[in-house]
């Protein structure tokens, strides 16, 4: 059989721990005898990243704003523990942190759905995406404790010295008061990765804020939404069959729960925190999460969501076998492809993609599965070490 030919390479990030096993699994079992794989690799792993001083991870986020698609294993974010676990030079960044900033992206976030694993919410039948804007709001807030009565006030002071003060609150004794911000720079980005990305997957935009309560704040949201979506998308939303609308955050999440889910539900910083625990909790299971970076400028990282799954890992040290669930990670490897074959315009690449994905979900369907899942499902089935689903998954395809 002659192999998938491909054009432009992928950005490969390889990681940490357990991962970086399945990592090489996956490349060797499901994708290196269908696919001439091509990839620029960079090794994210903790002791490269050290090594370089962590330009490895600059490199990886420059090389994907070159070449557009990459996709990256899960890596460890180093804290005091693993300063002396991998005796670190520095207590690194979290290379998600540095990749996102570099690249200005929104994430969006997608459930991995089977038959045999149902949702708690009993109407969801398609998965519910959600975009949570990563900037400002409260995570960057400035706040304090009012000892007394006193006056707070918010006071603007330009560079040309004019001034715009306005009173919060007169207190009549101790109390909390806090100051938030947002830019439209980042509000703007945050829309058109969202445009951009409901326009990649076909599906409608749902974006929702407290604009009747936040008249000024929220409504900026609401407003910049409004303005592009007019000018920039519209034409292309109409052409390809999808909607954009607005509404109220508590409108939204009643409107969610009695959804078939399918569609992209854009959220600020700390709604998208919080409403990304709750779908993706309300859908199953953190290792049939994926995760996506889109730029605004139309570059792509595709990842689980999952960390490295450090416990699994000391146990496979000690020669332990582990029932890793690699799904999110074989997802991430067939949207990277899929996205470079739209790119490249190779549908037997996309078409790979397609039979990759559905020969896990038939795996996972015949009863064959790792232990995570084995606990979620209904009725009799096989729970499996992470080589041996790897290998059910390679016969089916
Ligand atoms: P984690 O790796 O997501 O694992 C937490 C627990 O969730 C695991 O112990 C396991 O539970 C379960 N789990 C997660 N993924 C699984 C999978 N694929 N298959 C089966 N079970 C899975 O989170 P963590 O332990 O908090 O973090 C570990 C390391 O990952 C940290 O160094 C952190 O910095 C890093 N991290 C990286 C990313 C990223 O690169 N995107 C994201 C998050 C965390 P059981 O042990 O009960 O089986
Ligand atoms: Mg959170």
């Amino acid at each position: 059989m002659s192999k998938i030919v491909m054009k432009t390479p992928l950005v490969e990030m390889d990681g940490d721990e357990m991962t970086r096993i399945l990592w090489a699994d996956i490349k060797a079992l499901l994708i290196e005898p269908y696919v001439d794989l091509k990839t620029e690799y960079y090794d994210l792993g903790l002791p490269h990243r050290d090594e370089t001083r962590d330009q490895v991870t600059i490199d990886s986020a420059n090389a994907t704003k070159r070449l557009g698609v990459a996709v990256k294993c899960a890596t460890i974010t180093p804290n005091a523990q693993r300063m002396t676990e991998y005796s670190l030079h520095e207590m690194w960044k979290s290379p998600n942190g540095t990749i996102r900033a570099m690249l200005d992206g929104t994430v969006f976030r997608a459930p991995i759905l089977v038959k045999g694993v149902h949702p708690t919410v009993r109407t969801w039948e398609q998965p519910i995406t959600i975009a949570r804007h990563a900037y400002g709001d409260v995570y960057r807030n400035v706040e304090m404790k009012i000892p007394g009565a006193g006056k707070a006030e918010l006071v603007f002071t330009g560079e040309d010295g004019q001034e715009i003060r306005q009173t919060v609150f007169e207190f009549k004794g101790p109390g909390i008061l806090q100051g938030v911000h947002n830019l439209d720079a980042s509000i703007t980005s945050f829309a058109h990765a969202c445009f951009q990305y409901a326009l990649s997957v076909k599906q409608d935009l749902w974006f929702s804020t407290k604009d009747t309560i936040s008249k000024t704040y929220d409504h900026r949201f609401k407003d910049i939404f409004q303005e592009i979506y007019d000018t920039d998308y519209k034409a292309k939303f109409e052409a390809a069959g999808i909607e954009y609308f607005y509404t109220l955050i508590d409108d939204a999440v009643a409107r969610v729960v009695r959804s078939k889910g399918g569609f992209i539900w854009a959220c600020k910083n700390y709604d998208g925190d919080v409403m990304s625990d709750m779908v993706a909790t309300a859908f199953g299971s953190l290792a049939m999460m994926t995760s996506v970076l889109v730029s605004p400028d139309g570059q792509f990282e595709y990842e689980a969501a999952h960390g490295t799954v450090t416990r699994h890992y000391y146990r496979y040290l000690k020669g332990e076998e582990t029932s890793t669930n690699p799904v999110a990670t074989i997802f991430a490897w067939s949207g990277a492809l899929r996205k470079r074959g739209e790119l490249d315009e190779l549908p037997e690449l996309m078409a790979f993609a397609d039979k990759l994905e559905q020969a896990t979900l038939d795996t996972i369907e015949s009863g064959v599965m790792t232990k995570d899942l084995a606990l979620l499902w209904d009725g009799e089935c096989t729970a499996v070490n992470s080589k041996a689903f790897l290998q059910a998954i390679a016969e089916k395809l």
